[in-house]
């Protein structure tokens, strides 16, 4: 199988590479709240000298589920997490609490009914373990299998969603269209024009599955050590990963830390950071929900290329993302939030549902996603050795995280499955530029996108 090599060796030599922002836990993010974050247990970090059969890089939902799915194949082995923060600190705990299904449909073309049935099974993945995790674990995370509306603002938009109907149709997925009154008794709002009823896809809450899924790797023997920053991977046949406060060897490593890869020096011209806002408004009365319908607590979308996503959370409040989302010059990560965005949001809530005007936000929070250009992530091997494990480009990643645990695991067993040989699978990731050159190349690509698209 061929591989790529994404990260350069010389990169790290001599510089201090902890990553800005990682130890801000006091953001305002409603979801850390909800999740008790601040009264739970953050473990200690490494000390000293260690050695593993296997190093993972990142405490997000790609790590904890590769994590899963490796000490599910291979009992035997010591595996060792190594989380910066805590556990969800990054996207995984900050989210807009989407699982989407159908993502890694998204941008398959294909002719073949079985070939498209076996893609769908491998998207429906992520959600079904999710959903394993609630049964066989205990894993409390709001999940509601209410699926997805889609709605759209404009003509433009009304067609892209007939399209999107016809699109899943392919796939022998059904929707409903509705328009007019019967929009009216899913959600009332003066912007909709139309809506895509998508009975499947689920909303949960972010933060409370990172740390439930911390809990249950590590009851399954997996050491799991928090607050402890990688500075340096000197990869080899046997790696070597130097944290503030310690060092550990491995013969395998699974860089799981999206946004953050270029940091280490992976990935640097493949994948680009973007940074995306989320608030929280205070708890809705029983008469503002009925003010605006929605009683089939869907996730919520707009058709706009910069589109809004809202969900109702599982005490009442919306938390809403999106809107708009920005790339910092020079790869910056965002780890805070942006006042201008976040205006934004707040703008188009109270254009959606006027009938709320008055009602207070609560939260206001930010985090990094990554993008390839092509918009689709990746999964694979790396390494002279093959040694190095990744997954990245996930700019929606709710259950392709999930997914891509279980394909590292298969990987590592030379598994030849579909998991294994799914498209997303050592691909070639298009170049993005020189990172001096990337702020306009995105923004050009975005207005390009917004206008154009
Ligand atoms: C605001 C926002 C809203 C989103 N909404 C949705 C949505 O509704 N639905 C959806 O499907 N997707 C959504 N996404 C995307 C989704 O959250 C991500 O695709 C997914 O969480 C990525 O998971 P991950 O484990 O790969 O990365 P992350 O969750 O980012 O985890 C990476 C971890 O690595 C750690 N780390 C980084 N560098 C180091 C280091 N040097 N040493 C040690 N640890 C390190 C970080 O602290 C972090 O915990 C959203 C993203 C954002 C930011």
């Amino acid at each position: 199988m061929k591989t790529m090599k994404y990260f350069s060796r010389s990169y790290n030599k001599g510089k201090n590479l902890r990553p800005p922002d990682l130890y801000e836990y006091h953001v305002d993010n409603y979801w850390f709240k909800s999740a008790d974050l601040e009264n739970q247990k953050i473990n200690e970090p490494l000390r000293g000298s260690h050695k593993a059969d296997v190093v993972i890089v990142g405490g997000g939902y790609t790590g904890l589920s590769a994590a899963y799915h490796i000490r599910e194949k291979f009992p035997e082995k010591h595996i060792v997490l190594l989380e910066g923060a805590c556990c969800g600190y990054g996207a995984s705990g900050r989210n807009g609490g989407f699982c989407i299904a159908t993502d890694l449909i998204r941008n398959l073309d294909c002719d073949d009914p079985e070939i498209r049935q076996k893609n769908l099974e491998i998207s429906f993945y992520g959600l079904n373990f999710i959903k394993r995790m609630i049964f066989e674990h205990n894993v409390d995370c709001d999940l509601e299998e209410n699926g997805m509306l889609g709605v759209a603002l404009d003509e433009k938009q009304v067609k892209e969603l007939e399209a999107y109907r016809d699109r899943l149709k392919v796939f022998d997925l059904e929707s409903t269209f509705l328009l007019g009154d019967q929009l009216g008794q899913e959600i009332k709002s003066p912007r909709f024009m139309a809506g895509l009823v998508i009975p499947f896809g689920a909303i949960l809450n972010p933060a409370k599955l990172a740390r439930e899924m911390k809990r249950v790797v590590e009851d399954c023997g997996v050491v799991v050590k928090e607050r402890s920053v990688v500075t340096r991977i000197t990869p080899g046949k046997i790696h070597h990963i130097d944290t503030e406060l310690g060092e550990i060897r491995a013969p395998v490593l699974i860089l799981a830390v999206n946004a953050y890869a270029h940091k280490l020096g992976f990935f640097k011209d493949r994948v680009f950071p973007m940074s995306v806002f989320q608030i929280a408004t205070e708890p809705l009365s029983q008469s503002q929900w009925d003010s605006i319908g929605w009683q089939n607590r869907q996730g919520l979308y707009d058709m706009r290329r910069k589109f809004s996503y809202l969900i109702p959370s599982a005490d009442g409040c919306i938390v809403m993302g999106g809107s708009d989302f920005t790339y910092y010059a020079n790869d910056a990560l965002s780890s805070g939030n942006d006042m201008y965005i976040t205006r934004k949001i707040k703008q188009d809530l109270f254009s959606f549902f006027p009938q709320l005007e008055g009602l207070q936000i609560d939260h206001m929070w930010g985090g990094t996603t990554t993008y390839t250009l092509d918009r689709t992530p990746s999964v694979g091997f790396m390494g002279e050795n093959k040694n190095i494990y990744y997954g990245v480009g996930l700019s929606e990643g709710v259950p392709t995280t999930q997914t891509f645990g279980r394909i590292i695991a298969g990987l590592m067993a030379g598994e030849d499955n579909d998991f294994t040989n799914h498209y997303v699978v050592n691909r070639n990731i298009p170049y993005v530029g020189p990172t001096s050159l990337r702020k306009y190349f995105v923004r050009a690509g975005m207005w390009v996108m917004e206008n154009m698209g």
